[in-house]
């Protein structure tokens, strides 16, 4: 190891390159990059990300060699500029300025005009034949320095600008005469004692320290954190600092100051996109104060410049062979390149944008196809809020089903569908859903749950019918009694129009204007390389032949999840499968289920006809019965009024009938009770019919030429026994139907792996299965014990902030826990069965990590809901391009 005196800490820009980013950061790297193809950069050096981290390891304080190196790479600035720090004729002037490896925009600490004091400030006035320019340099700084380098509330020295202006009589700063001024920098320089017991530095040099120990500390305030968690970076990799010669867009008219993308990063468009200002330094543009011009406003001004401009702007891209955000300053007609990077875009652009470069031959198709985050694609297919929309959310949960909706607020499903049916727009507010629920969920635009996590039902239903929703809104309070919701003191009655943001989880009163989605022509080609490249399949998750529809024009190559418990919810059968349940005789629930057999055969029928030619794998009933029931609490709440009112006594008897069975069913953890399986085993007549329905309608199909391809799944399982006992229940029912139809249909056995023990006995497993689902949302639940539906509500989101947990176990998969329970089985699996098929269908099979997971994992196929289904392809061929195997 290097001891710290030989480590090298300073870069000049001369020095580095694109390729040190890790050391120098983003905007280091690229200013030596700059600097280096001939551009007109001010000259300065970066201080790396290894001399930050340092500063934290030693409890904050500069590695030996660190300031040495500093003062020797200043010097030569010196040199470069012909100018010094505290020259009281010449005076450098400097930028002190973060700059992570992946850019922060705005959320770390920057310091311009450093190395003013009462000697320079005559120097830059004599140099600049300006004193009201160098005057407001100086009050800048004190400005600047107080609040970033000493933690100085910055409305303090607002306040006293506005003062300044006020007792003036004038609106803007640059109004403000020498005087006035001078007046502002001594109030400036009183606020600055008043608060830190201290004169306003006026040794440059120690300004510069100060200044660079501020920048470090900045990686790791409060709001830097948060965007990191955000956006999922690290928190160790620490920030450079950049130390520059100031260049002044504030010298007056020939001067200004600019930022402009190399192509619109809206739309992708291709031509020069951004902001100038005239007479300004680059804080004016950021902090809005005065209004910009749009960047061709720079062509009438200074067109020298622009075509200057115009020129590097070409170059950077081609370079960097991606869209550059550009940042830029004049000085009395001389252009300074002050940063380059790539630029931050929307889906739709960055779609057109990977599109065109590979037309231009910029870029080959691997790299279009990674050039894209594949969420962004969501943003292309649902339709989401105007984002120049001045709304403020009146709440917030987890966004677990992206989309906009707007729609009249009702608290119960019946309402929900009533209304909707009547072609009113509502959006449903619950406190958590069931499959009670779903005929409301159907008629809804959007879903709002208090509760649940993005695995809980709502979530899960809500994304495959492709509409919005935010679950676990603990801060809104759901009155579902009163039928009304209130939140920060807002109240929402039933009928009042919400809009929901389901890709960011905001919640609004009243309409939000929002952007109807426009896949294009490029999109589908971007998604056609991905299929070139990809390896594993993607299927869909699809309850019903419209979404397995919707699932197959989107690209899927067949259904991984056909969960059939959703079809006993539709209004027609849930008094049939409810008089199944209660019946008390196996005989008694036969005739019951007798009349549910046709309907479950043309559901099947449906479906499996959507899909000819792919495959359809059905999961056979997995919920606890009790679900199917009433809720027992509104029970309890209707027999006792029924009971004291003495009202209506033969639907007295029947609800307290009612009550008994679910009483009966009731269980203390039903997620790890009688359902999967268990139901199978013991209630074997229903899983009969299911196979039953499944065969018939394949049969029926087959016989019409319908190449139908039925994968039957059952749930839970634990032990080979189980599977083993189902499976001898079942087959006999599949030969009965092909012998009565008289027809073969090519059929698949199999089950889902979703309890760890499943994924530790696969090899024994896979005996019987002939495939194998991950279904890692229990897998998930049981692996950590934690409840899928109450986790994230509870604590996964102080985990999260704690970095207790690096990701949400129920979004991403766990690589080292489940991930490893998944690679086993597929191993051990294999082992026993070699052509074993594996999938997965928890909604990690959408989640564009976990695909990479399943891709390293060997599994065939991921399975996700149908308006996924793009994501997940792209990011499937992500994942052979990352591995660097881009050849099939
Ligand atoms: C799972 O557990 O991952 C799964 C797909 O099944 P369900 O969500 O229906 O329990
Ligand atoms: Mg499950």
């Amino acid at each position: 190891m290097s001891t710290a005196t030989d480590t090298k800490w300073v870069y000049l820009f001369s020095e580095g390159s694109k390729d040190l980013r890790d050391l120098l950061g983003g905007k280091g790297a690229g200013v030596a990059e700059m600097t280096r193809a001939g551009m007109p950069v001010p000259p300065g050096f970066t201080i790396t990300t290894e001399a930050c981290r340092q500063y934290y390891a030693l409890g904050r304080s500069f590695p030996a060699g660190l300031w040495d190196q500093v003062a020797e790479a200043l010097a030569r600035v010196e040199e470069q500029t012909g100018k010094r720090l505290g020259d009281e004729r010449n005076p450098l002037l400097v930028s002190v300025r973060s700059g992570a490896k992946f850019s922060m925009p705005g959320m770390m600490d920057t310091v311009l005009n450093l190395g003013l004091n009462e000697r320079t400030l005559e120097g830059l006035r004599a140099l600049t034949g300006d004193e009201r320019f160098a005057l407001d340099a100086y009050r800048r700084f004190i400005q600047m320095f107080g609040k970033i380098v000493k933690g100085i509330d910055g409305d303090l020295f607002e306040e006293a600008l506005s003062e300044a202006k006020a007792r003036a009589g004038v609106k803007t700063d640059p109004e403000l005469r020498p005087d006035q001024l001078r007046e502002v920098v001594r109030e400036f320089k009183r606020i600055y004692r008043e608060h830190t017991g201290e004169e306003f530095p006026d040794d440059p040099s120690a300004q510069l320290r100060a200044a660079i120990e501020a920048v470090f500390a900045s990686w790791n305030t409060d709001r830097a954190v948060a965007y990191r968690r955000m956006e999922k970076i690290p928190d160790d990799l620490g920030t450079a600092v950049n130390v520059q010669m100031m260049a002044f867009g504030n010298m007056g008219d020939g001067s200004g100051t600019g930022v402009a993308f190399t192509r619109d990063p809206i739309t992708g468009a291709r031509q020069l996109y951004g902001d100038y200002l005239a007479n300004a330094q680059g804080e004016d543009v950021v902090a809005g104060i005065r209004t910009t011009e749009p960047i061709s406003a720079l062509r009438t001004r200074l067109p020298d410049v622009y075509r200057q401009f115009e020129e590097y702007a070409g170059k950077l891209e081609k370079h960097y062979r991606d869209v550059q955000d550009l940042e830029f300053t004049v000085e009395r007609g001389k252009l300074y390149m002050l940063q380059t990077r790539s630029a931050k875009r929307t889906g739709e652009a960055a779609v057109n944008i990977a599109v065109d470069m590979v037309s231009e031959g910029l870029i080959t198709k691997e790299e279009a196809v990674a050039r894209v985050e594949p969420r962004q694609l969501e943003q292309m297919i649902h339709p989401r809020v105007d984002p120049g929309a001045s709304a403020n959310p009146i709440g917030r949960g987890v966004p677990a089903s992206p989309g906009a909706a707007t729609g009249q607020a009702v608290f119960d499903a019946d309402t929900a569908e009533e209304w909707g049916k009547e072609g009113r727009a509502v959006i449903l507010v619950r406190v958590e859903t069931n499959p009670n629920d779903v005929h409301g969920m159907i008629e809804a635009r959007g879903i709002l749950t208090s509760t649940g996590g993005t695995a809980s039902h709502a979530a899960l239903v809500a994304r495959g019918m492709g509409r919005p929703c935010i679950v676990g809104a603990s801060e809104i309070d759901v009155d579902v009694r009163n039928r009304q919701l209130s939140v920060n003191g807002t109240t929402v009655r039933q009928g009042e129009e919400i809009t929901l943001d389901g890709t960011t989880g905001n919640v609004y009163l009243g309409r939000v204007p929002t952007i109807e989605p426009k896949p294009s022509g490029n999109f589908r080609t971007l998604l056609g390389w991905a299929d070139e490249v990809r390896r594993l399949e993607v299927w869909a998750n699809a309850d019903y032949p419209r979404d397995a529809e919707k699932a197959r024009e989107n690209g899927a190559q067949g259904i991984g999840l056909c969960r059939t418990e959703h079809m006993f919810m539709e209004e027609e059968r849930l008094p049939i499968v409810r008089a199944m349940i209660m019946a008390t005789t196996t005989e008694e629930r036969e005739r019951h289920l007798a009349r549910l057999l046709p309907i479950q055969r043309g559901d099947f029928h449906g479906i499996l006809q959507a899909m000819h030619g792919l495959p359809v794998v059905i999961r056979l009933i997995d919920p606890p019965l009790h679900e199917f029931l009433p809720n027992y609490d509104d029970l309890v709440a209707e027999t006792t009024e029924l009971r004291v009112t003495g009202r209506d006594p033969d639907k007295l008897a029947e609800l307290e009938r009612l009550m008994a069975r679910v009483e009966q069913l009731r269980e203390a953890n039903p997620m790890l009770g009688l359902r999967g399986v268990r139901l199978s085993i013991l209630y074997p007549e229903i899983t009969r019919m299911q196979v039953r329905a499944i065969m018939e309608a394949a049969c029926d199909l087959a016989k019409q030429g319908v190449d139908a391809r039925p994968e039957i799944m059952i749930p839970l399982v634990g032990t080979l026994t189980e599977l083993r006992a189902v499976k001898t229940e079942l087959e006999p029912v599949v030969e009965a139907v092909q012998r009565e139809k008289g027809i073969q249909v090519h059929y698949k056995f199999g089950t889902m792996i979703e309890i760890p023990r499943a994924a530790l006995v696969a090899g024994q497993i896979a005996e019987d299965a002939e495939f194998f689902s991950f279904g890692t949302n229990d897998l998930t639940q049981t692996t950590f014990g934690y409840s899928r539906d109450d986790a994230e509500g509870k604590f996964i989101v102080r985990y999260l902030e704690k970095r207790i947990l690096k990701a949400n176990p129920f979004e991403t998969i766990d690589r080292d826990g489940v991930g490893r329970l998944m690679e086993l089985a597929v191993r051990e699996g294999r082992a026993t069965r070699p052509d074993l098929e594996v999938g997965i269908c928890g909604e990690h099979g959408g989640d564009p990590d976990s695909i990479h997971i399943c891709h390293e994992l060997g599994l065939n196929y991921v399975s996700c809901s149908p308006y996924r289904v793009p994501v997940a392809r792209l990011a499937a061929a992500q994942a052979v391009v990352a591995s660097g195997a881009t050849t099939k």
